[in-house]
């Protein structure tokens, strides 16, 4: 596994629930979906109702678990955390539905991958609060209707587009998670360090901010392999001189980017001078799946200008022979 992956690894867990803001006067930028969110939390609070759906989207790591957290600390109930692959069949979605408190949260995350029956049950359930089962079978069969609390789903998704159409109707309130600047993660590492009781200066909180590549989750997962190297090497605190030789031992370069990305755009330059390349061909000359290649390499690269898509292909930017040292 990369270290720069943005995907959840097994060693944040540990950190991860130690780590999450309780209130939204804590969670760091995302200034849109926080003075949204805040306007529907104080309205359906003054009325006494439970909060609209709602719908967080973006790139994993960004803080759509610690948001629907958020959103049920502030609303004074309590959250069940699922999953969209995680409920199979619609008798266990209805029992979880049926399980809630009036009020509650029920957090769905990657719920773009339930599927089509689990879906249906949540319809009715989201318009009316009301489920339908079906007792017996055969020619006895029956529906029956039953009353749910009035509960908010909180679904979470990488993609909007994934979702039906009928399902993201559902939701009052749509929020797209944008990537964090260097400002706000430095701001969240030294709230961070604070919380895991590690010593680091603005520098170096400057220096881990920049390799993080915008994501929250990379820079917590970063500031905790700095710290054993601070900790073992040097007199434990965080300095630009300590982060720098760690992330470089790490192989996260000045721009976030590890051997990769790198191999991406040295291959591009080298053997495709500088492109235009079609994905399938850069696909097979670095030996990767060119679906990989569009959906987990690719963004970061784009994103930060390091590579361009063109009708014909993609090319590389100025911007990446600098950084490479290359003609
Ligand atoms: P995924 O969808 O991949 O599970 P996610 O978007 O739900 O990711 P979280 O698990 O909420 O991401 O966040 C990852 C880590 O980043 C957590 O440890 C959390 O504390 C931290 N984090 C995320 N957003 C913020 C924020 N705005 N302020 C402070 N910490 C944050």
């Amino acid at each position: 596994k990369r270290i720069i992956t943005t995907e959840s690894l097994e060693e944040d867990i540990k950190i991860e629930n130690n780590l999450r803001p309780q209130m939204l006067e804590d969670y760091i930028g995302q200034e849109k979906a926080k003075k949204m969110l805040k306007i529907y939390i104080k309205a359906a609070r003054e009325r006494g109702e439970s909060l609209d759906h709602v719908l967080l989207y973006g790139p994993p790591g960004l803080g759509k678990t610690t948001l629907a957290g958020i959103i049920a600390n502030e609303m004074g109930v309590n959250i069940k955390i699922t999953s969209g692959p995680a409920i199979e069949k619609p008798g266990e979605i209805a029992a979880i539905l049926n399980n809630l408190q009036e009020g509650d949260v029920l957090f769905v995350d990657e719920i773009h991958r339930l599927n089509r029956q689990v879906e249906e049950v949540l319809y009715p359930a989201m318009e009316d609060y009301v489920i339908d089962i079906v007792i017996g079978k055969g020619a006895g069969a029956r529906s029956i209707r039953l009353d749910l609390p009035k509960f908010t789903l909180v679904g979470a998704t990488t993609r909007a587009g994934m979702l039906t159409a009928p399902l993201r109707d559902r939701f009052g309130v749509v929020n797209r998670l944008e990537f964090y600047n260097e400002n706000e993660l430095k701001t969240i590492i030294l709230r961070s360090a604070q919380v895991l009781g590690v010593e680091i200066d603005g520098k170096g909180a400057a220096e881990l901010a920049r390799r993080s590549r915008g994501t929250p989750r990379l820079a917590n997962r970063l500031l905790k392999r700095v710290r054993d190297f601070a900790q073992v090497k040097y007199d434990g605190v965080i300095t630009k001189e300590v982060a720098d030789l760690a992330l470089d031992l790490l192989d996260v370069d000045k721009y976030g980017l590890d051997y990769v990305d790198r191999n991406i755009l040295t291959t591009m330059i080298q053997k495709f001078s500088g492109g235009p390349v079609g994905l399938e061909t850069l696909a097979a000359s670095i030996g990767e799946d060119a679906g990989t290649i569009e959906d987990v390499y690719e963004p970061y690269l784009l994103k930060n200008g390091f590579i361009q898509r063109t009708p014909r292909g993609r090319v590389v930017t100025d911007l990446a022979y600098h950084h490479l040292a290359l003609e």
